[in-house]
C-alpha cells in the first residue's frame, strides 16, 4: 500500500501553517518520513485518494486557528476518549479530519504493541515521530449503543494508565483533565468511581432522569473513562491524579493583638490549618518539586501540599517561619522587588495598605530557615492594565532580581493581583519562569499549566468548617 503524506510545514510560530507540499511514500518509508515531519505532519490519505480542496481548506484553517498543532488526520478510533480527557488532544476534536478509521488501522498494524485503532500506544508511536496527535470525536451516540461506548471509553482509560507507565515523560499528558469537571460532576465522579457501579448499568438505571439531564452522556463517558484509569493504575498513581496538589496561598500574618481578616492569617490559624492537613495525610513538598514534574511531564507528587506567600511582608518571618519550620513546611515568598525594605503602596486602603516588607536583609534569614524566593514584579502592578514593554520590563527585572539573590535559573513567578494575559504570559516564558502562579482556584493536577497554575486561597476569615472543606477539595472558595 502506498500512503500519500501532505505535509503542513510551519514557517516559524505563531504564523499560520500553509500546506506546502505533496508527497507519496511507500509504508516502509514512513517512518522515516514521520521522523522528518518533526512536528508538522498534517494530513495522511491513502494513494490515489487526492484530498479534497475543501478539505485542505478546512485543515488549514484548523492550523491558522491553533499555530502550532498539527493534525494526524484518521484517527478515528472506533470510540473516542471522553472529553474530560482529551489532552494534547485537548481542544483539537473539533479539528476537521479528513480519512478514516481503517487506514489508521493499518498503518498501525506496523506498530509494534498496538493492536487496535483505538490503542493508545500507536498514538504514543506517532508523537514519538513529531507528530501532534488530534481524536475525532465520533458521533458515539450513547443513547443507541450505551453498552458498546461506555465499554470502549473505560478501555480507553485503561490503555492510557497502560501507556503511561510505559511512558513516563507523557505520564501527566496521559493522565489530565480529572479535575477540569464542575465540582458537582467531579463529587458524583469521585462518589460513583468509589461505589464500583459498571457505567452501562448506571445508564441503564438513569433512564427516568435521563431526559431532562443532558450532562448526564458526558458524566458517564468521563465516569467509564477514568474507571478504565483506575484500573490500570496504583493506588499512589491514583491519588497524583485525582486529588491534585492544593497550592495554598497566603498573604500577611497576624502580629500581636492583630484581628485576623481576608488577608491576614493569625498564627493559630495557620496551625490549625497544617494540622488539618497532616490529619488528611497530605505531607510538604515545595514549589521546585512540584514544577520539576511537571516541567518533566511527569504526574505532580501525590498526596503533597505546597504553601506560597504573596509580596514578602515582614511578618512572614517574624511570624509564619517558626510555625512553617516546625511542621516542616519550606513555602515560596513571592517578592515585590522595587519595594523591598519599604511598605505596601499599591494598595490604597485595607489591611495590606502601608504594611511593612522584609528586608533583603531579612530574606537572607528566611531563605536561611528553608523558604524559597519567585518574583511578584518590581511594584505589584496589574499586568494587564500595562503597556507591552512595560510587563516585560516588571517580569524580567525583578525575575533577574530573584535569580541574582537566589538561584541562577528557574525563578517561580505569581502574578499581582492573579491578573494575566497573553503578554503577561510570554513575559512570564520569555524569563525563563520554573512556573508562575494565578489565583485561578483549583489544585494542580497533571498537565496543569505551569504558567499559570491554580491555588487555593487561605484566609483569615475561615473558620475550621470552611477549611476543611477547601483542604479536603469539596469547596475551593
Ligand atoms: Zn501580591
Amino acid at each position: 500500500m502506498t500512503i500519500t503524506l501532505v505535509l503542513a510545514v510551519r514557517d516559524g510560530a505563531p504564523a499560520p501553517a500553509p500546506l506546502r507540499g505533496v508527497e507519496v511514500v511507500a509504508p516502509d518509508a514512513l517512518a522515516h518520513r514521520l521522523d522528518q515531519a518533526a512536528g508538522s505532519l498534517c494530513l495522511l490519505l491513502p494513494a490515489g485518494v487526492r484530498p479534497r480542496p475543501d478539505l485542505l481548506d478546512l485543515h488549514a484553517a484548523a492550523h491558522r486557528a491553533r499555530p502550532g498543532c498539527a493534525v494526524a488526520s484518521p484517527v478515528t478510533p472506533a470510540v473516542a476518549p471522553p472529553s474530560a480527557h482529551a489532552h494534547a488532544l485537548r481542544g483539537l476534536h473539533r479539528a476537521p479530519l479528513s480519512a478514516d478509521a481503517a487506514l489508521l488501522q493499518r498503518m498501525l498494524a506496523q506498530v509494534p504493541g498496538a493492536t487496535r485503532p483505538d490503542d493508545v500506544h500507536g498514538l504514543v508511536w506517532l508523537r514519538s515521530a513529531g507528530v501532534l496527535v488530534a481524536l475525532e470525536h465520533p458521533a458515539a451516540d450513547l443513547a443507541l449503543r450505551p453498552t458498546e461506548v461506555l465499554r470502549a471509553a473505560e478501555r480507553w482509560g485503561r490503555s492510557c494508565a497502560d501507556a503511561a507507565r510505559r511512558h513516563r515523560s507523557l505520564r501527566g499528558e496521559l493522565l489530565a483533565g480529572f479535575g477540569d469537571s464542575s465540582p458537582r460532576e467531579l463529587a458524583v465522579r469521585r462518589f460513583l468511581l468509589r461505589a464500583a457501579v459498571p457505567p452501562p448499568l448506571l445508564w441503564a438505571a438513569s433512564r427516568p432522569v435521563r431526559r431532562s439531564s443532558p450532562q448526564l452522556a458526558p458524566l458517564m463517558r468521563h465516569l467509564a473513562f477514568w474507571r478504565g484509569v483506575r484500573r490500570g493504575v496504583r493506588p499512589r498513581t491514583w491519588s497524583a491524579i485525582a486529588g491534585g496538589v492544593p497550592v495554598l496561598m497566603y498573604h500577611a500574618f497576624a502580629t500581636r493583638d492583630e484581628a485576623p481578616s481576608r488577608f491576614v492569617v493569625a498564627p493559630s490559624q495557620l496551625r490549625r490549618h497544617l494540622r488539618v492537613l497532616r490529619l488528611l495525610g497530605l505531607r510538604p513538598t515545595t514549589l521546585d518539586a512540584v514544577a520539576a514534574a511537571l516541567q518533566a511531564g511527569d504526574l505532580p507528587p501525590a498526596r503533597r501540599f505546597v504553601v506560597t506567600i504573596d509580596d514578602g511582608y515582614a511578618d512572614n518571618l517574624n511570624v509564619a517561619a517558626p510555625v512553617l519550620a516546625r511542621a516542616g513546611v519550606r513555602p515560596t515568598v513571592f517578592l515585590v522587588t522595587e519595594r523591598m525594605g519599604g511598605v505596601n503602596d499599591w494598595d490604597r486602603a485595607g489591611v495590606l495598605a502601608g504594611r511593612r516588607l522584609l528586608s533583603w536583609g531579612e530574606v537572607e534569614r528566611l531563605q536561611a530557615g528553608g523558604a524559597a524566593l519567585g518574583a511578584h514584579t518590581l511594584t505589584h502592578p496589574v499586568l494587564p492594565d500595562l503597556e507591552e514593554s512595560q510587563v516585560r520590563q516588571q517580569v524580567l527585572l525583578s525575575v533577574a532580581c530573584v535569580a541574582a539573590h537566589a538561584r541562577p535559573a528557574g525563578v517561580p513567578f505569581a502574578y499581582p493581583h492573579g491578573r494575566y494575559d497573553q503578554v503577561a504570559l510570554r513575559a512570564v516564558a520569555e524569563a525563563g519562569c520554573c512556573c508562575a502562579l494565578s489565583t485561578d482556584v483549583g489544585r494542580v493536577g497533571p498537565g496543569a499549566p505551569l504558567l499559570r497554575l491554580p491555588r487555593l486561597e487561605m484566609k483569615g476569615t475561615d473558620g475550621l468548617l470552611r477549611t476543611i472543606l477547601k483542604l479536603t477539595g469539596v469547596a475551593h472558595r
